[in-house]
């Protein structure tokens, strides 16, 4: 059974078993922020329902770490919260939502009713580099660091009880998911979003953790863009690249897809 953790003074985490993912709460007077709203209104409904666990508050403001659906197609449900996000946030939810849809409901498909009823609802509150926001007497800060999951990703700092979100740009309990990101740039990111950490830093998906594991993944991510370069030159098969894995706890063919989207890259081909 799932249950919040309180990750520093009036911020919890909950996780849930779908996609292992965690969700965020800090909690002022008379209002409640919330990091991320899960795949679909159902499972949106569900993190309310959880909430009254901890607060009968409204949640006013809402952030999603980045667009992808398990982040972002709760949002309607929030309503009228606002909800923040990178200013490329919105754009990547009109372009991607619909396919993404349509290709969760066919791998998943006792998702498939639930994932149909969502209304997409892109956030209505952007910013580029950085924005600070106030939540009931609390300020929360929101930066993008630069490409990494995804071109929009972004982090949540609560300095009052040093807690920092990652959203998708740490990943705890599987190979971090590259398909929309960008490999050369997401080490220099994940670098700077190491930096941030005082005390507990939460990814999207898996254990919350601390700087240690913070600066890890940033050299996992630098290695996979190192064989990248090693392969672009000819230095190396991808087949042999599977054996330097700097994920070594998980399945060496895992980082295949993150070679291939790194190469992508290194041609230029998603820019
Ligand atoms: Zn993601």
């Amino acid at each position: 059974m799932s249950a919040w953790t309180e990750v520093g003074e009036r911020v919890f985490v909950r996780r849930y078993a779908f996609y292992d993912q965690n969700i965020g709460v800090v909690l002022g007077e008379g209002e409640a922020l919330v990091i991320d709203t899960r795949s679909t209104h159902v499972q949106a409904r569900e993190i309310l329902a959880d909430l009254r666990e901890l607060t009968a508050d409204p949640v006013t403001v809402v952030v999603n770490t980045h667009g992808h659906f398990d982040h972002a197609f709760g949002n309607r449900v929030f309503r009228p919260a606002r909800i923040w996000g990178h200013v490329d946030c919105p754009p990547f939810m009109e372009r991607t939502g619909e396919v993404r849809r349509a290709r969760i409901a066919a791998d998943l498909p006792e998702l498939a009713a639930d994932l149909l009823e969502v209304e997409i609802d892109p956030p209505d509150r952007v910013f580029a580099e950085t924005a600070t926001i106030e939540v009931a007497g609390r300020r929360v800060e929101l930066r993008h660091l630069g490409r990494g999951h995804t071109d929009h990703d972004i982090v949540i700092s609560v300095p009052d009880a040093n807690v920092v979100f990652a959203g998708d740009l740490l990943e705890g309990g599987a190979v971090p998911f590259f398909n929309d990101g960008y490999q050369l740039d997401w080490p220099e990111t994940a670098y700077r979003l190491a930096e941030l950490v005082r005390g507990t830093v939460v990814p999207g998906h898996g254990d919350h953790a601390g700087f240690a594991f913070a600066t890890a993944q940033a050299e996992a991510f630098r290695a996979i863009a190192e064989l990248g370069r090693r392969i672009q030159r000819g230095e190396l098969e991808v087949d042999d690249a599977l054996e330097l894995t700097p994920f070594p706890e998980f399945a060496r063919e895992d980082i295949r897809a993150p070679l291939q989207r790194t190469l992508a890259q290194l041609r230029g081909e998603l820019d």
